[in-house]
């Protein structure tokens, strides 16, 4: 099954539809790690909510959603790309066990859900209460009380595949009585989905099952893709940051500094002539160094 985002309008309800399903980018993240099956389905349904949260933004933007919290799984990110390239990463309590873990308190603990919105022109940060027994239920009342438009939200993983269904009223048809009627179907119609429809059918076939008695209008398919955005560059800008004194006491801890990024497990190393190269290039960045 390819991986993609299909974006769609119900035009009989005034309704944004994108439905997300992936396998292959899938497979990638879980490659990298070894992930506990509730730990892989908390990853799969944060990155899905990740793609279909940034189709409703600029071409341009970037969604980063973070948990961090002191239960069984302490960190979960997801970030999402323009072109819809994706990367994730989850943290949790080695020997924890998940089985009477109930909602996301037992899952997360103390917790809050960061949701970091960038594109060219700003930068924005939103904290999300994690309520209720899962992450669409957090979501999708964050989105109903932060923005007033009534969204929900269905999101599905296992080892194979994750997917994600999310509708939100248009925001130029809140407030109409006869719009609410139209919601309130589509949200009924919305809740009947399994995780085996919307895992398995095609995304075309899951809008037949669901909306066969809607029209609805389906916008060219995207397609989705792992991706990491790490690369030897960002490193530099990171150390540079860290600046010289700092970074060349690591230097002589380890003989060779090791940068290991998390999300795709690529190595960075810095050697002697390395490390001085890169402050030989950024000398007068150094206020240590400026007479
Ligand atoms: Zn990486």
């Amino acid at each position: 099954m390819p991986d993609i985002l299909q974006p769609c309008l119900i035009e009989s309800a005034n309704t944004r539809l994108s439905i997300v399903q992936m396998e292959h980018s899938w497979a990638n993240v879980l490659a990298r790690h070894e992930y506990p099956l509730h730990v892989a389905e908390q990853l799969g349904q944060i990155l899905a909510s990740s793609i279909l949260l940034r189709s409703r933004l600029k071409q341009d933007s970037s969604i980063i959603l973070q948990i961090q919290g002191d239960g069984p799984i302490q960190t979960l990110v997801a970030q999402s790309n323009p072109e819809n390239t994706l990367r994730g990463l989850a943290k949790w309590q080695q020997h924890s066990s998940f089985d009477t873990c109930s909602n996301l308190q037992d899952i997360y603990g103390n917790a809050k859900l960061v949701m970091t919105l960038v594109n060219p022109e700003h930068r924005y940060q939103g904290i999300i209460e994690l309520t209720g027994q899962t992450l669409s239920d957090s979501l999708q009342q964050y989105f109903s009380q932060s923005e007033q438009l009534p969204s929900s939200l269905q999101l599905f993983a296992n080892r194979d595949r994750v997917a994600g269904l999310l509708i939100q009223k248009m925001p130029d048809s809140v407030d109409d009585g006869l719009d609410n009627e139209d919601w309130n179907r589509i949200n009924l119609l919305t809740q009947t989905v399994s995780a085996d429809e919307l895992l398995n059918l095609s995304a075309i076939d899951v809008i037949k099952r669901l909306y066969h008695q809607e029209d609805v209008r389906i916008y060219k398919q995207q397609n989705v893709y792992f991706n990491c955005s790490c690369s030897r560059q960002r490193i530099d800008t990171v150390l540079e940051t860290m600046g010289r004194n700092s970074v060349f006491e690591l230097l002589e801890e380890q003989d060779i500094i090791t940068v290991d990024c998390e999300f795709c497990n690529q190595t960075y190393h810095y050697d002697q002539q390395q490390v001085e190269q890169l402050f030989v290039n950024h000398i007068v960045a150094e206020p240590d160094s400026i007479n």
